[in-house]
């Protein structure tokens, strides 16, 4: 039965939380990996080791480990009995039809116990190679790096190793909220979280029947590619269009950008607060656009007791775009939408809101009950990976 070898990195760091981090990353990995023929997934001093059934599922569980926070590199092994004679005859099977230009051997002995060192290891299996393959030894370059894991009773075997997402375990740090929109920015926001541990409960705000279902559409397409790292989302759909109208007709244009993003702040604290959120998530980057400037994002702020992160906050936007590409939700983010705040928004909002200034335009406004409104009537999804039957649509 075929491996994977996976290993962490950051989580190895974590004190006296590794055991807990570890079995996250054990779950995460075997919910990952549910549907694709996975046997026995098990912590194994410093690493886990995946069997799975069949090799016709490699490709598919690349992909899917290729994804999931936490995980530094992972390795499709061969595991044998750990012996050294054993290891070279495993090896030697491995290599018999490859050729290649150079080579070395790097291995790691976990269990101390193991009769050789590393160093020996790799000096005696080099040589063994050598002779069966006549192949030259390049330390420095090599084409193919032999790796060899030795532990208690079995050793592990490999010749790639795979780049892992990095990051933390989803589901180690808590919870937090994201502004989401159909844009290119707050999907890497909620991803800059999903890699730090946090399970993100995603909320957009859609101007839906005024405008298009397509920013809802956009967002639950992204959804869908942030579950494929977290495993589990939860999407908040907030009606938004009556709150901007009464926004236009209440407060003045160079204001209204901040009153709106103060309206979403409040509205999303409250679903926060109410599915257990710690803290709100934006896609803001300090003078991105002229709404974004550190006044108005004091002003913004202040209507939320929850902390605020903006994990963008200090990128460029073409570091922001190179993400999202890498994340693949660009695509998604780019066709074309009328987004709810561009329609509503003025030519020219402030760059330097004065906190008196817009309190004295919120009261105009039925603050309280808009608020309230949009949290009792947004509409919750709930999306998983593997997907389960029938995501339920709860109003
Ligand atoms: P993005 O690419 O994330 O839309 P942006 O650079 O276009 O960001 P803005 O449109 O000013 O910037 O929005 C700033 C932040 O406010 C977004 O990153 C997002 O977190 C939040 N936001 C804006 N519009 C919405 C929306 N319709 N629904 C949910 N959050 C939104
Ligand atoms: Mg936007």
């Amino acid at each position: 039965m075929p491996s994977v070898i996976v290993h962490y990195q950051e989580i190895a760091l974590k004190g006296r939380n590794r055991p807990w981090f570890v079995e996250r990353l054990v779950s995460n990995v075997r919910a990952a990996t549910a549907d694709l023929g996975v046997r026995k997934i098990r912590a194994l001093m410093g690493r886990i080791e995946v069997q799975y059934e069949s090799d016709d599922n490699w490709d598919e569980i690349r992909e899917r480990l290729g994804r999931l926070p936490g995980i530094a590199n992972f390795s499709k092994a061969v595991r044998t009995r750990c012996d050294f004679d054993v290891i070279v005859e495993t090896v030697l099977a491995e290599l018999a039809n490859m050729q290649v230009e150079s080579f070395r051997v790097t291995a790691q002995r976990a269990d101390k116990r193991f009769p050789m060192t590393s160093p020996e290891i790799e000096r005696q299996l080099g040589g063994r190679i050598k002779a069966a393959q006549g192949w030259r030894v390049d330390l420095e370059r090599p084409a193919l790096t032999v790796r060899v894991e030795t532990l208690t009773d079995e050793a592990f075997c490999y010749l790639h190793k795979e780049p892992g997402a990095g990051g933390l375990p989803s589901g180690v740090s808590g919870r937090v909220a994201c502004l989401l929109s159909g844009g290119i920015d707050s999907p890497v926001a909620a991803y800059r979280m999903v890699k730090r541990g946090c399970r993100v409960r995603l909320i957009h705000f859609h101007s839906y029947p005024i405008l298009s279902h397509t920013s809802q559409d956009k967002v639950a397409e992204i959804a869908d590619r942030l579950t494929r790292s977290q495993l589990d989302t939860r999407l908040y759909l907030v009606a938004f269009g009556d709150i901007q109208r009464q926004v236009v007709l209440a407060v003045p244009p160079p204001l209204r950008v901040v009153v709106y993003r103060r309206l979403m702040l409040r509205i999303a604290e409250r679903i926060a607060l109410a599915s257990g959120a710690l803290a709100l998530v934006t896609g803001e980057a300090v003078g991105q656009v002229a709404s974004q400037t550190l006044d108005n994002m004091a002003v913004i702020d202040s209507v939320a007791s929850l902390p605020v992160l903006r994990p963008l906050v200090g990128m460029d936007k073409d570091e922001i775009v190179q993400e999202a590409r890498r994340l693949g939700t660009y695509e998604v983010s780019i066709i074309p939408d009328e987004d709810c705040c561009t329609l509503f928004t003025p030519k020219h909002p402030a760059t330097k809101a004065r906190a008196r200034q817009v309190d004295a335009a919120e009261q105009g406004l039925e603050v309280e009950r808009l608020v309230e409104e949009a949290v009792t009537s947004a509409v919750r999804r709930d999306l998983s990976f593997p997907a389960k039957p029938a995501s339920r649509v709860v109003a």
